[in-house]
């Protein structure tokens, strides 16, 4: 992609409203506009970003056998009223009327949609187990809209939900959810913890939340520092294999969020050892029974012909959540620093003479090299100081920026910086390629 083409509307300016960095930044590279309150277009660096990260949720999730739908975002008020949370959740559901004044609502989460497929659909143990995921646009109204993206009224939420004949099978759906999340962060370049969590209004008994630490975090959490330190990619999954073991590794060392935080035990750990921080909630994973199998009516006929409710769990990450959590955790004074695995291109290319024609000839060159190289470039041809160019890249964080100047076009160099070091290299063109391929 050309520069001079793109639609980046960068700011010079922090703007006043956004209070913490992910947002500033998220508003300085052009990547999102506020439409209202708690409710932001995404432009097309955003966007990229935005899919990029949803691509590496669809993978994972596929990779645990979950199996894509896409449900809607509006629901009626009907299934809610049964599972009795239409009144439960007060203003937080955006409520509407249509034009035959049926009561309709804008969907904050999809249990009783999902359990009402099931139910009409499933009559059989024999048809268990079931997992399926959306990825789809949540509304709620939240009190406090905040911190862009990270607390928005309108956004985009992967949940999954588990259908289990018994409750050792939806154990095993779970541990799949959460070995399966571990995986998704760690892609992404994120330390997440799951830490043992509330269940809040959507209910249940076996709950964690997906965490990162960050000041900017509106969680208080507790843990063992050996948690921040593993290598998750490390291990190899096979996801039909038994994987509590690996679910112990991590439940059976302390972590925790403020509402099940256990002194006694975290007082335990030695001192130099503790982490008490505070951190964004980036996924949360739940097993609540039949709480919607049994209103909803989902139920199966058992091996004996006895009919049983599903054993379910649902399962979130917070995906336009994770783009502000990103950067929250990865940027420096002058700007955004993508982990590769998100970056909504791979490198930038940078022409620091677009007047002179021997460079722009060169620039084309490599620029069509890369692409025919199947590799991502943002290619800076405007007619812009080096000060201004090296600022823009700096910004939107690209993780490798290609510098092409006077003196390396004499040479046949170029010069490749990395992004997240600042380290700068003088190549030759091919050796510089071979690095981003
Ligand atoms: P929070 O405690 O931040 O309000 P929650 O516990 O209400 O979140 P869940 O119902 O657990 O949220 O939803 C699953 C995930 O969706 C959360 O872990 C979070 O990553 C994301 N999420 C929830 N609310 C928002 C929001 N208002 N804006 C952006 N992402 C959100
Ligand atoms: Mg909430
Ligand atoms: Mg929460
Ligand atoms: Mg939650």
């Amino acid at each position: 992609m050309r520069l001079t083409r793109y639609f980046l509307p960068t700011l010079k300016e922090t703007p006043a409203e956004a209070q913490i960095v992910s947002h500033q930044l998220m508003l300085r590279a052009g990547m999102i506009r506020q439409a209202s309150a708690g409710i932001y277009s995404w432009l097309p660096l955003g966007f990229r970003v935005l899919k990029r990260i949803e691509q590496i949720v669809r993978e994972e999730q596929d990779l645990a056998g979950c199996q894509e739908v896409l449900m809607p975002t509006i629901q009626s008020a009907d299934l809610w009223k049964k599972s009795g949370r239409y009144g439960d959740y007060g203003k937080e559901m955006l409520r509407i009327t249509d034009r035959h004044d049926r009561e309709m609502l804008y969907g904050p989460t999809n249990e009783e949609l999902i359990t009402d497929i099931f139910a009409n659909e499933v009559r059989s143990y024999k048809e268990l187990p079931k997992l399926l995921y959306h990825i789809q646009w949540k509304f709620r109204d939240e009190v406090r809209p905040r911190f862009g993206v990270m607390r928005g009224r309108e956004f985009l939420m992967k949940d999954a939900y588990s259908f289990d004949i018994d409750y050792a099978a939806a154990r095993r759906a779970y541990n799949k959810m959460f070995v399966s999340y571990l995986r998704t962060y760690a892609r992404m370049g994120l330390k997440a913890i799951p830490m043992a969590a509330d269940t809040g209004p959507i209910g249940g008994d076996l709950s964690h939340e997906f965490i990162i630490l960050a000041e900017t975090g509106e969680s208080q959490v507790y843990c063992h520092k050996d948690l921040i330190e593993r290598d998750v990619l490390a291990l190899e999954v096979d996801f039909d294999s038994d994987l509590e073991p690996i679910v112990q590794s991590w439940t059976g060392v302390y972590a925790a969020t403020d509402e099940k935080h256990d002194p006694v035990r975290y007082e335990a750990i030695p001192a130099d050892r503790r982490a008490e921080a505070r951190g964004i909630e980036v996924g949360h994973i739940f097993h609540f029974g039949t709480k919607y199998s049994e209103p909803l009516g989902a139920k199966v006929s058992g091996p004996n012909g006895e009919m049983t409710y599903v054993q379910m769990g649902s399962y979130g990450i917070g995906v336009s959540r994770l783009v502000g959590a990103i950067i929250e955790a990865s940027h420096d004074d002058a700007g955004i620093i993508w982990p590769d695995s998100v970056a909504p291109f791979h490198v930038g290319l940078v022409n620091l003479k677009v007047t002179d024609p021997a460079a722009a000839k060169f620039c084309d060159e490599i620029y069509a090299k890369l692409r025919a190289a199947g590799i991502e470039v943002l290619y800076d041809d405007r007619d812009e100081r080096a000060g201004a160019k090296f600022a823009t890249m700096d910004l939107i964080g690209l993780p490798w920026q290609l510098v092409v100047g006077p003196r390396g076009l004499a040479s046949g160099t170029v010069e490749l910086k990395r992004r997240a070091t600042g380290e700068k290299q003088e190549l030759s063109l091919d050796s510089a390629l071979s690095k981003l391929g």
